[in-house]
């Protein structure tokens, strides 16, 4: 292709334009906008293709968590491309990636989570979930007990199934979802919903609506609960201290499976390995994808407990991806996993890096637009307000102060994500002291251009 960086942007966004659908965007008003192209990344910086050096706060979809270009996995995959480029694992053969990944996935998950099985994506490996419950129970004699209940406002993907976990309602109004067995309660988000409340208070409550929802469909008709430890597309709403332990008491009463979406959460975005273990429970089943190759390679898996594993390895489940288990993906995973041990990823987080992000966020409080910023380890949001006290919300339709202050951070070379009027930050895990003192620089410039 004669396509490169080399070509000035303005051609470039022209064809991008012509050609390119993008996911979650009105395609028109990118084009009447211009894309930005990203050349080359290195570190926390993305570099443009008009040379602008941007601090990327999201680590690109909340995955880069080793920073962007590592020698090592690119030698990595070129290795296991050159060697075993691809086989499948369906049909009674397997690969050493596979089989080590699997392995190395089950030594680092908590309680007896100890089997894998792959997809290339959070969305596939929820889909998967989905299936898989259904089947346990079915495959149990109870194929009545069906119905999964989900929280309003969670992402868990975009096809059908996982599209229809998901509580977004603008997703749902397109192409025909939820799908019939999938139920929303209240999610624990105590700034927006919270009222009077205590936050411990609150936490209770929107847990005890996942058991009024399992008695109103009874109980013998409820297969499994899923939840992100912290919601992240749905702003980094970081449940109250109450809540988790209380779902899985509910949970485990009413013998219903609990699935924690850790999509984001996993590999260290919470300061633990799981943002179970932050949140003191033990799921049967964990998604994971995202951090899992550090978004180097399209990986996903559901870890699943002993419990499932068995009654699900006793039958044919007929389900699975062509990717399940790409050996060249499952290769860059072991070699992302390798160097955030080598690296001690968890103490940088612990003792370095989530101490500095909380300086900058404290600092930003003083802020006139600022009502409350809140962090669960590597993942934090700041809630942006016209009156901090009584927590209003603004006026305009919600997301248009979110947006404007979006749009100032990447004029001024910042990607900061906005979720209505929720900024939210999700860098790499790697990032520095120094790296989140530019951030916060940048930061207060947006948060002033907005004001
Ligand atoms: N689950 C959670 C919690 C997510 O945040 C996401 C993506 O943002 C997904 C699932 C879907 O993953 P993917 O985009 O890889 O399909």
């Amino acid at each position: 292709s004669t396509i490169s960086n080399h070509l000035p942007t303005a051609e470039l966004q022209a064809l991008d334009a012509a050609h390119h659908m993008h996911p979650f965007t009105t395609n028109d008003d990118l084009t009447a906008k211009g894309v930005r192209v990203i050349a080359r990344a290195k570190g926390v910086y993305l570099t443009d293709t008009d040379g602008n050096e941007i601090l990327d706060a999201m680590a690109g979809l909340w995955c880069v968590n080793l920073g962007y270009g590592r020698p090592e996995m690119g030698q990595v995959a070129a290795r296991q491309m050159n060697e075993l480029p691809y086989y499948n694992t369906f049909f009674q053969t397997t690969h050493v990636p596979g089989i080590a990944l699997a392995k190395e996935l089950a030594d680092l998950a908590p309680g007896d989570l100890n089997h894998v099985f792959f997809a290339g994506s959070g969305s596939e490996a929820n889909d998967t979930n989905l299936r898989m419950v259904r089947t346990y129970w079915a495959e149990l004699g109870k194929p009545e007990k069906s119905h999964v209940i989900s929280r309003k406002n969670a992402y868990h993907g975009s096809s059908m199934g996982s599209g229809s976990l998901g509580g977004m309602t603008y997703i749902h109004e397109q192409g025909g979802m939820p799908i019939p067995g999938i139920h929303h309660i209240g999610q624990p988000d105590w700034w927006s919903e919270g009222g009077d409340m205590t936050r411990e208070d609150f936490g209770l409550a929107r847990a005890r609506e996942l058991e009024e929802k399992i008695l109103e469909l009874g109980a013998e008709n409820v297969a499994a609960f899923i939840g992100e430890p912290v919601q992240g597309a749905g702003g980094v709403i970081i449940p109250p201290s109450t809540y988790w332990p209380e779902i899985q008491r509910i949970c485990r009463k009413h013998d219903v499976l609990l699935i924690a979406d850790e999509v984001i959460c996993g590999f260290g975005r919470t300061g633990n390995w799981f943002g179970a273990q932050t949140f003191d429970i033990i799921p049967d089943i964990m998604t994971v994808a995202k951090g899992l190759s550090s978004g180097y390679a399209p990986i996903g898996a559901s870890i699943v407990n002993d419990k499932v594993a068995k009654v699900i390895n006793a039958c044919e489940f007929s389900h699975g991806y062509t990717y399940s288990g790409h050996p060249v993906c499952a290769a860059v995973a072991l070699e992302n996993l390798r160097i955030m041990h080598e690296e001690n990823m968890l103490d940088h987080i612990r003792n370095v890096a989530a101490p500095a992000l909380q300086n900058a966020l404290s600092a930003l409080e003083d802020h006139p637009l600022v009502g409350e910023t809140a962090r669960s380890g590597m993942m934090a949001s700041i809630a942006l307000t016209p009156h901090k006290e009584s927590r209003a919300a603004f006026a305009s339709p919600k997301g248009d102060v979110g947006y404007m202050c979006r749009e100032h951070c990447f004029a001024n070379n910042l990607v900061m994500r906005h979720v209505g009027d929720r900024m939210v930050i999700s860098p790499p895990l790697v990032i520095t002291p120094e790296e989140i003192e530019v951030f916060a620089t940048r930061a207060r410039k947006a948060l002033d251009a907005t004001y």
